[in-house]
């Protein structure tokens, strides 16, 4: 007996695969890519050095190797580990520096900075540094989070430009609030708006993260910042028929033609059936006794639960696959265990593969069962949880 426990399969091909469909819907533009939260739960390190990895291997999808510009992440921990795990190429911390004292870390470790406020312009003016930093000036546009206001980007950038602490050529960005909602026209005045503050600054910009580079063409500037969309999942509303092959936005606008982009999954989660029994009609499973069975059924129960990052909140009916074999999740999900109702015909053993997520069943759709997003269950994918590379 030897029974799979839960492990997230990581296929690096598909990475690369997902960079060149990225890269295709805006060939002049350079990739931002994004590696924040342990590269969305994929592995941090891993993530990084598929990306800049340069082997000219062709994956099933006859694609060429293609590789990311520079790397963003949110803290700057996870741009040290980085650099300790032989990361040359630039990082961008998204949210820039906490603290003062951090700026000589910066310097001495080529991290790359956002400015998005006073504080970090004064700390950033005043210190005193070994080199000069290369600085990413975030401009708030419509969404409210961070970033300077437009009135304010005179001042800043002028400030910034006279530094000896701040290399020439900084990258001007922001932030879309609203660019998964195609038919919302914040991100129209969010794009005007950025190129009214920044008309007549001869620098580049940023300001696309995954929904923005497939459904707002306009959007792209210089600097794709792609997180989800590297992973292979689809940023905009989650259609069953449409998983992971979706339209998107041509760049030419003059041509006004979509673009189909197919983007594999990169993770998927699998585990094994451990227990397999039959319930009487009336009997209930799990926690509470929150699912009663209408008829005579066999249950099958998976070896994952919320202790390894699923969603506790996925609800009765959630579609998990059993060798395959499209079957709804029913009762709670407990911390090590979740139970699936194999019908009353199933042939299904302990030891058979079972998928939460990723190849054949997109984790947007889970997500959507658990009323959350496919961001918060890639992240949420615990310690415990095995790490394998599929094959190439
Ligand atoms: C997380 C993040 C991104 C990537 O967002 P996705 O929707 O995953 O593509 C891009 N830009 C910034 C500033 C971010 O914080």
């Amino acid at each position: 007996m030897a029974l799979t426990t839960a492990t997230a399969i990581i296929n690096l091909s598909a990475l690369k695969h997902n960079l060149a469909q990225i890269k295709s819907l805006a060939p002049t533009a350079k990739v931002l890519a994004v590696l924040k939260a342990n590269a969305y739960g994929h592995g941090l390190e891993r993530i990084a050095h598929a990306l800049f990895s340069e082997q000219a291997k062709i994956n099933e999808h006859g694609h060429s190797s293609t590789t990311a510009d520079a790397i963003a992440v949110a803290r700057i921990d996870e741009a040290l580990a980085l650099r300790s795990s032989g990361i040359t190429q630039p990082i961008v911390l998204l949210e820039g520096f906490f603290n003062a004292k951090d700026l000589a870390i910066l310097a001495v470790n080529n991290l790359q900075t956002v400015i998005h406020n006073h504080q970090q312009l004064d700390a950033l003016l005043t210190a005193t540094l070994p080199s000069p930093l290369k600085v990413w000036l975030k401009i708030d546009t419509g969404m409210h989070r961070l970033g300077i206001n437009p009135e304010e980007f005179s001042s800043f950038y002028q400030q910034l430009t006279d530094s000896v602490n701040v290399q020439k050529n900084i990258v001007l960005m922001s932030h879309l609030g609203c660019a998964d909602d195609k038919s919302n026209q914040a991100t129209r005045q969010q794009i005007s708006l950025f190129e009214k503050v920044t008309l007549g600054c001869n620098e580049e910009r940023t300001l696309a993260n995954s929904a923005g580079i497939c459904a707002w063409p306009a959007s792209h500037y210089q600097w794709l910042r792609p997180g989800l969309l590297l992973y292979g999942v689809s940023p905009l509303p989650f259609e069953s028929s449409t998983a992971n092959l979706f339209t998107c936005a041509s760049e030419n606008a003059l041509q006004n033609t979509d673009v189909m982009l197919n983007v594999q999954p990169v993770m998927t989660l699998k585990s094994s059936l451990i227990a397999v029994r039959q319930l009487a009609a009336g009997e209930s499973v799990g926690y509470g006794n929150a699912w009663t069975s209408k008829q005579k059924t066999i249950i099958g129960v998976v070896a994952i639960g919320y202790g390894d990052g699923y969603p506790r909140h996925a609800k009765n009916g959630t579609p998990v696959l059993v060798n395959g074999r499209r079957v709804p999740l029913v009762g709670r999900v407990s911390m090590d265990m979740i139970t699936v109702d194999l019908g009353m015909n199933a042939q299904e053993q302990v030891g058979d593969v079972v998928t939460l997520w990723g190849e054949q069943l997109s984790v947007a759709e889970i997500a959507q069962c658990a009323t959350t997003i496919p961001y918060e269950l890639l992240c949420n994918i615990t310690r415990r949880v095995q790490i394998t590379l599929s094959a190439l």
